[in-house]
Parts: structure tokens; C-alpha cells; sequence
């Protein structure tokens, strides 16, 4: 529970009653959390955001159907909460645009989320558990690999061929975005902070992996390792020196999305590029849910697999936000009640 903002020690522990499933909302019995780098946003604070404290924090959410009165979801299913509700009628909704929706709340920023033992969720906002995946798998294939596919797919259009840059690629973001890149038939060239990210994040597809040291100029890097880059899309969770560096190093035509900003807010951008190449600078938030369920079919059939870097239980949940602060995780840290 978060009552106040502050370093990882603010997360205390308490008792509470289990909730109680609304009309239209399941009761899940949860079995893993994993994190995002939103959760370590939400307890530190955002100056001039406003998060409704005291608040569950945790988006990515796998479990047990434990209270429900869906026939399609009896007790005992095993399942995933999509890290989002929406309300389901409205006209963003019903085109399957949920982003767009009024209401769109993400779980553990607007709602309570997972890192407790039950969450209640309405059912539409339920999904089945890909069989092949444990609990800590499953919660590792929500919140990042949709950020990731709404990226690529929905703002880039991604083609065959095309050559994609992913920075910050060992991430929970940029290890989905190297996955499905690859699928989707892109070259993929992924810059990582360290030496010992290459081998993991070379395993997920990448064509070609760049270190950046941690002073280092991106963009120097970049053309020190590839000659002269050119790339059709740039996946940027970072900004700051690294968004400018995916900005030089765009083709004619090229995309750079943004979903982050990790390193810095304020990059430079030269208006002249953009215009005389005919750049796009595009802005994503999430995903929908025919996204997600999108991103669970690729997950069922092996093709996107899940990146856990560790399970921990929640009683040390202030350990995992110190582990996801340190930026030495390959994928996902993962929490179980
Ligand atoms: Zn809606």
C-alpha cells in the first residue's frame, strides 16, 4: 500500500478485507504481480500529478477467478487482468480503441492494483492464462509487451524489412519491442546499458546489439558500432540524448515513438531534419484490449516469450522497486503473495 510518497521503505504491508466484487466484476485470487517502472513513479510521485493515495500499487496482474458471476469465468480459472479498465460502451470502446475511452484507468495508478492478495476487475477486463506460462510468466506479458506491440504495430505500422532501433532494449518494454519486431520481419538493432544485457537481448532476435556506456554519447555509439545507422523506426522509452540520437539517425520517412522518458523530458529536436525527411515523432500510451488479447495469442503459441528476471514474494516488495531502480534487470521483476 502506498499512503505516502517517498523512497522504498513508504510501501507498507497491511491487513485488509478482501474486496468485493461489484455487479459485472470478478474477484481474482492473485498469484503474481509484476512491475513496471510506472510503479516506481507512482510511489515516488510526480510533481504537479495527482495519484489517489492510499493506493494498491501493480498493473500486471496473473491469477485465480476466486468470486464471479461471469458463466464464462467460473471460480478456479486461471487468468490475466488486462493492467487497464475502460468502461466497454463507449463508441472508443466499442471500435476496440479502448485507449481512447474517457474512463480508461490504469490498475495501480487511477485503481487499486495487484500487489495484494485479491483484486476484483470487471470480467470483460479478464483474460485466460496462456497454459504454457507460469503465474510470474503470465503477469510478465501485459502492461509492457501491449506498450510495446501499440508501439510497433498501431502508431509505426511496422513493415517487413524495415529496420527498427530499440533502446533501453533489456527492458520490460524494449525486450517485448525486440521480440516482436523481429516477428513483424523488421532488422532489429537494440541498445542496451551494459555489457552483460548483449547475450540476453542477442536470444530475443536482435540482428545486432549496441552497447552504451554510461556516460556515452548515443549517438556517437550508435555510428561507432553500425558505420552510418539509418533506421525506419526508432522505439524510444528513454529520451532525453537518447531520443536525439534516434531522431539523427532516422531515414526519410522514418518513426520515432516515444512511451517514456526514464532518462530526461526535454530532448532538442531539429525542426529541419524533421521536416526535410519527412519524419514522424509519434506519442504512445498502453493498448486495447484486442491489442492485448493480440499480444496473449503470440505469448500462447511460443512466439513472444516472457522475460523474468526475478521472483520475489511480496512481503519484499521495497526490494523489487530497489532492484527495478538499479537498471540491472534483464525483463521483468515479478512479485507472489
Ligand atoms: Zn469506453
Amino acid at each position: 500500500m502506498i499512503r505516502r510518497h517517498g523512497n522504498p521503505d513508504t510501501l507498507t504491508i497491511t491487513q485488509e478485507p478482501a474486496p468485493v466484487p461489484q455487479p459485472g466484476q470478478v474477484r481474482i485470487r492473485i498469484r503474481a504481480t509484476a512491475l513496471n517502472h510506472l510503479d516506481t513513479w507512482v510511489r515516488r510521485g510526480v510533481p504537479g500529478h495527482h495519484f489517489p493515495l492510499p493506493l494498491i500499487p501493480g498493473s500486471d496482474i496473473a491469477g485465480i477467478v476466486d468470486a464471479s458471476d461471469d458463466p464464462g469465468l467460473p471460480v478456479g480459472t486461471e487468468v490475466v487482468a488486462a493492467p487497464f479498465v475502460s468502461c466497454g460502451h463507449c463508441e472508443a470502446c466499442r471500435a476496440g480503441n479502448d485507449v481512447a475511452c474517457p474512463a480508461y484507468a490504469i490498475l495501480g495508478e487511477h485503481v487499486n492494483g495487484g500487489c495484494a492478495e485479491f483484486v476484483c476487475v470487471p470480467s470483460t477486463h479478464v483474460l485466460r492464462k496462456p497454459a504454457n506460462l507460469t503465474f510470474p510468466e503470465a503477469a510478465s506479458i501485459l502492461l509492457a509487451p501491449l506498450t510495446a506491440f501499440h508501439m510497433l504495430h498501431t502508431r509505426a505500422r511496422v513493415a517487413r524489412g524495415e529496420t527498427v532501433l530499440v533502446t533501453a532494449a533489456a527492458g520490460g518494454v524494449g525486450s517485448a519491442a525486440v521480440q516482436l519486431a523481429a516477428l513483424a520481419g523488421a532488422r532489429v538493432i537494440a541498445l542496451v546499458g551494459s555489457e552483460t544485457k548483449r547475450a540476453a537481448v542477442s536470444a530475443l532476435g536482435a540482428s545486432e546489439v549496441v552497447v552504451l556506456p554510461r556516460d556515452g554519447d548515443p549517438s556517437s555509439v550508435l555510428k561507432d558500432a553500425l558505420g552510418k545507422p539509418a533506421f525506419d523506426i526508432v522505439i524510444d522509452s528513454v529520451g532525453d540524448r537518447t531520443f536525439e540520437a534516434g531522431l539523427r539517425h532516422l531515414k526519410r520517412f522514418g518513426r520515432l515513438v516515444t512511451c517514456g522518458a526514464t532518462a530526461g523530458a526535454a530532448p532538442t529536436i531539429d525542426l529541419r531534419r524533421l521536416f526535410f525527411l519527412s519524419l514522424s515523432v509519434l506519442g504512445s500510451t498502453m493498448g486495447s484490449l484486442p491489442e492485448l488479447a493480440a499480444v496473449l495469442a503470440l505469448a500462447a503459441s511460443g512466439d513472444l516469450k516472457p522475460v523474468v528476471h526475478a521472483v520475489l514474494p511480496l512481503a519484499e516488495l521495497p526490494t523489487a522497486h530497489r532492484l527495478l531502480e538499479a537498471r540491472e534487470v534483464i525483463g521483468k521483476v515479478v512479485v507472489q503473495p
